[in-house]
């Protein structure tokens, strides 16, 4: 099947008629646009949740792409089964980082480099989640994420759909990007739809267990994630590019190391 492509200046246009439509409507036209040539990837995180849940009122047979970073809560993959068992005809694909690559990382920095500085931090979310859903993406034309403009300053100006220059110019669809998080919870409530279990502890935003905590009160939502951090983006790489010609380089340099040894 020959691709489904738009360029920048097509999607714009695309983009305001979508902007005050509700998000099933930008479900409907990414569903309608794309057909199987779309997934929605999804951590199991809320957002993903609801996109999933409305897109399966729409299609059966949806692509679920989530990246297992292999340091996930033990919740999580609970999670994922009954999110099998509630939505059964999906098909979900769970992509791993490549082995080789976080054997060198894991040698090189040790197995919580993370907790040492940014740059090692980023280095372990690229290997273990951004390259791998740039393998994921390779097979789609179109992605749907659980994005919202509230979430935080990253994140303010994304637009209902937008060229995904990061992954290939495939199309980047953010059905929730003008909800906030009330939204979300009242159409979780008023459907029904299953949810990450560690939102009843506390949790407000959820990735790796090493690097996720529950917020006090008042705090940010997205203050639990990587919560040792100063001045630091409280971004993974996936959603804006963070420095990627560095860490590539990184990444060649810590292989090297691992096939000389
Ligand atoms: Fe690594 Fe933490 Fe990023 Fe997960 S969130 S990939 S454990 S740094």
């Amino acid at each position: 099947m020959s691709r489904i492509q738009f360029d920048d200046l097509e999607i714009g246009a695309v983009a305001i008629e979508l902007d005050p439509l509700d998000p099933e409507d930008v479900i409907r036209w990414g569903l309608e646009t794309f057909g199987d040539r779309v997934a929605i990837v999804t951590a199991f995180q809320v957002d993903g949740s609801v996109i999933l849940d409305m897109a399966y009122r729409m299609k059966r047979d949806l692509t679920v792409v989530t990246v297992d970073t292999g340091r996930f809560h033990e919740e999580t993959y609970r999670f994922m089964e009954e999110v099998k068992e509630r939505y059964p005809e999906i098909r979900l694909e769970v992509f791993f980082p490549d082995c080789r690559e976080v054997e060198a990382m894991v040698r090189k920095h040790g197995v919580n480099l993370f907790y040492r500085d940014v740059h090692l931090r980023l280095l372990c979310c690229h290997i273990r989640k951004v390259r791998p859903l740039l393998r994921a993406l390779g097979g789609f034309d179109a992605w749907f994420t659980g994005l919202r403009r509230d979430q935080w300053a990253s994140r303010a100006a994304i637009r209902k759909v937008e060229i995904d220059h990061d992954h290939g110019g495939i199309v980047k669809i953010n059905p929730l990007a003008d909800w906030v998080k009330e939204d979300v919870w009242e159409y979780v409530r008023a459907n029904g739809v299953p949810y990450h279990p560690l939102y009843d502890r506390g949790y407000t935003s959820i990735g790796c267990a090493p690097c996720t905590r529950p917020i006090q009160p008042g705090e940010d939502d997205r203050l639990g994630r990587w919560w040792w951090e100063e001045n630091a983006p409280k971004e993974c790489g996936i959603h804006c590019p963070i420095e990627t010609g560095g860490f590539e380089h990184e990444v060649e340099a810590i292989l090297g190391l691992a096939h000389g040894a």
